[in-house]
This record gives C-alpha cells, structure tokens and sequence, in this order.
C-alpha cells in the first residue's frame, strides 16, 4: 500500500510510483487518452489515463501511478509542475461529484456574488482564493512571531460580554439563565485589553473578532477581525514606532515586490490633512494604478471631542468622542480635559493609520486614571448613574494602581484585501456575509423555534 503524498512532493518523484489524491480540475480527451489535471492543496498535476474512465469535474480520487518527464513540446512553464506528469495505473473514486453552479476555473469576478457566497465552500475552491487565504495566514502568522519575539502575550477575551457605548449599535444575546438580562458582542477588545494592563501583562495582543451592528454602508461587514493590541509604560512615539516596524517587517517578507512610497511613514496632522487634502485619511500615492505601490501614513492630533446633535437642557452644546472615549488627551492637553474648557480644542493622544486611502487601524494612549476618565464621561454627557452603570467597573480597576498605557488596533481584512489587490474585505473573509448582513449559505440570520424564544423569556 503506498502513502498519499503531496503533488508539490511528485517533483522529485520522477521515474517512482506514487500515489495523489484530489478533485478533477479539468478533463481533455485525445483519442485514445484522457488527461485530467488532479488538484490538490499543494498543487496541480497533469495524470494521463490510459483508457477513458468515467470521471467528471470535481470527482474526488486517489490514483497510484509513475511519475514521468513530459516531451519537451509539452511542458508548461505555467504550472510548478509543468515538466511532469502521472501515467495513471490505478484510480480509486472515493466520492462522486455533482456538477457545480458556476466555473471555479476562473477568478470569479465573472459570477453573481450571492451565488458565489451561497456556495462558498465551492467558491473558496478557486485559485484566487486560495492564494488570499495563504497569505493571509502567512500574514497572521508573521506577526504573531514578530509581536511573540517581542514578549508580547497572546489573551483571547471574551464574546459574551456587556453592552458599554463606544460608537456603534451592539449586537445582544439575550440570558437564559438571567431572564430579561442580555450579554453584547464585543465591538473591540478595548476594555478587556485595558483591564489586562491593569493585570500587569504589560504587552497584550489578540486576533480578535469584533461585532458592530451598523447599516449598511460600504465594504463592512457585521463581524470583522482586528489585530488588537495594548503596551504598558508607553507614549505615542513607542505605539507607533513599533507598529510602524511591525508593518514594515510583515510586508518586506510577505510581499517583496512591494514599494513603499515613503519611509518612515509621513505624519500629517488631521488640521493639515484636512486642509490639504479634504479627508483624515489621504492616499498619498501619485500613480493610484500602481498595484504594488503602498503610500502610508499616520494621521495625528485628532480632536478629541466634536459637537453632538441637539443642545443640553441648559443650551450648552452636547459633546460626544471623535475616536475613542479611553483615550487621554495629548500631552500639553491634559489640564484643559481635567478643567472641562476649551472643550473643543482639546486634542486627543490619538494616530490612525492610513493606507493608500484607507484607514488600516487606529489607537491611542489612555486614560490610566480615573478621574481623567470620568471627566471624559461627564464631557460626552453621562450622568452619575449612567457612568457608574456602563463604566464602573473601568473606573474602579483603574484605581488600583493601572500603569500608563495605550494601544492599537487594525482592521485585518481591510489591511490585506488593500494588500492583495482585492476590491472589498469579504475577499479575504472565508464565509462573509452580504451587505445587509445575511450569510447566505447557512441561510443566517434565521428563526428559532417558539421553545427557544420560550426560554429566553422572549415569548
Ligand atoms: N479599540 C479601538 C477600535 O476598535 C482601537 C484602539 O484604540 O485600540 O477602534
């Protein structure tokens, strides 16, 4: 009995007999041959069959046969293994195929998206996929031995958690166990990665899953994946530097053939940005048809806070964060925060960075006291009871004792979608929904049944 190897292993097979195994790629009939293109993980093989057997596209087989040098006239120098290919002597069909909806031959673009995302599993099939989520996780796993080899601690925090305001509408759950009480999706790790510090971790990050229910509005999806991280004992300059290096290091050796427009990346303020280019997040690159081309850079001095709609009862203006409500304000601000003046000057501690237009993440250094916190909350309008409520718990982990810190997070499918050339994220996501949210193949969102509702006290 021979092993199923690789094809990517048949290379230096030549003139042995081994065994593949995969899915028909594709199918010619000569005469008296057939060809098939056998496909697996690692490759694709051309296997020559000698007598006609019933196989159809997508079949999934195991076949033993000798591998042989191809005659000159008919190598391929597209294919890595374009000099070879199999003499087939035995086939074992291991299971059938039906005829699929659309072509996965092709890249895709061709076919209606709602069919593709229907069959997703057949979709992912298609090289260009494939090769996204390769990188991706050569991406993924890069980093993680870039921030690891730099005594960074991978936490992962949790999904059920509480509803806190921080910008967008939460998606809830509601509690069997505590009728009438409901846990929310986390809209980013923010307040566990903070609490973290507090815990003494110093150097957190996490590949996070983060929920936001927003409408739909452009390339969003409903959940998305951030690479979250947080530093004790930090000012903005360290945050940045290394998440500068961190972004650098991973595209050099993911992605050679990219060129940085500018190193180190420019910083523009959000005044200049604004004034010079209309948007805080500017594509810097002269020729936006290059696609290896890569224009960064950091947006700073954001301000802190922006008027809100309505006015108070009183008729002073309401206040609600431009970023972020932990984040502290910029050095030079703080007394400002404390004396709740100028409110519309202060600037935040905050940098977003920019890619070719987009904005690839964001953060900022933190409120580590919490007084200073409180003055924000009291700013953007909450109320003694609200504060004590949704953000009682930060107020009082913060006075025992938290370090200075701060942090960071990206926006990882936008980040490689823009690095893969791709026109939207869900790209580069595996099973993503449509814009309004629905995933179409497990046919979600969906009822549940009377019991179910019953017992979560929805009935
Ligand atoms: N939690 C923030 C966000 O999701 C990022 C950060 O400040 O670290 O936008």
């Amino acid at each position: 009995m021979l092993e199923r190897i690789l094809i990517k292993n048949t290379l230096n097979q030549t003139g042995e007999k081994v065994k593949i195994a995969g899915r028909v790629g594709a199918r010619r009939d000569h005469g008296k041959l057939a060809f098939i293109d056998l496909i697996d993980c690692s490759g694709i093989l051309q296997v020559v069959l000698k007598e006609a057997e019933d196989l159809r596209l997508n079949d999934v087989i195991a076949i033993e046969g000798i591998i042989n040098k191809r005659p000159e006239n008919m190598i391929n120098k597209e294919i890595e293994t374009g000099g070879i290919e199999m003499q087939a002597e035995k086939i074992e069909i291991l299971n059938k195929a039906d005829t699929t909806p659309f072509e996965l031959n092709t890249d895709g673009h061709e076919v209606n998206e709602e069919i593709r995302l229907k069959y997703r599993y057949l979709d992912l099939r298609r090289n260009r996929l494939q090769k996204n989520f390769k990188i991706r996780h050569q991406i993924t796993r890069f980093i993680r031995n870039f921030l690891s080899e730099r005594d960074f601690t991978e936490i992962e925090t949790p999904l059920l958690t509480k509803s806190t305001p921080e910008g967008a509408r939460d998606y809830v759950v509601p509690s069997r166990l505590q009728p009438g009480k409901f846990y929310a999706l986390p809209q980013s790790p923010q307040q566990y990665k903070q609490l973290l510090m507090v815990a003494g971790f110093e150097k957190y990050f996490q590949i996070a899953k983060c929920f936001r229910d927003e409408d739909t509005r452009g390339d969003r999806q409903p959940e998305f994946t951030q690479l979250d991280m947080e530093m004790s004992f930090v000012g903005q300059e360290e945050v940045m530097k290394l998440n500068e290096e961190l972004v650098i290091e991973t595209i050099k050796n993911v992605y050679p053939d990219k060129k940085f427009l500018q190193l180190p990346f420019p910083r523009i303020s959000y005044k200049e940005a604004m004034e010079k280019y209309g948007t805080d997040r500017p594509d810097l690159r002269k020729d936006k048809n290059n696609q290896n081309e890569l224009a960064f850079c950091w947006v700073v001095d954001f301000p802190f806070f922006e008027k809100d709609k309505g006015l108070n009862p009183d008729g002073s203006p309401k206040w609600t964060f431009t970023h972020n409500p932990f984040s502290a304000a910029a050095p030079g601000w703080h007394e400002k925060l404390m004396k709740k003046k100028d409110i519309e000057k202060i600037i935040a501690a905050q940098y977003d960075i920019v890619l070719n237009g987009f904005e690839i993440g964001g953060g900022s250094i933190r409120n580590h006291k919490p007084e200073a916190l409180k003055k924000v909350l009291e700013i953007i309008g909450l109320k003694e009871k609200d504060i004590e409520e949704n953000f009682g718990h930060m107020l009082k982990a913060l006075a025992f004792g938290a370090p200075p810190h701060g942090g960071i997070a990206f926006g990882l499918d936008r980040f490689i979608a823009i690095l893969q050339n791709e026109p939207n994220i869900r790209e580069v996501i595996a099973f993503p929904k449509t814009g309004d949210g629905r995933d179409l193949m497990m046919n979600a969102p969906s009822e549940i049944t009377k019991e179910q509702l019953k017992e979560l006290g929805q009935l």
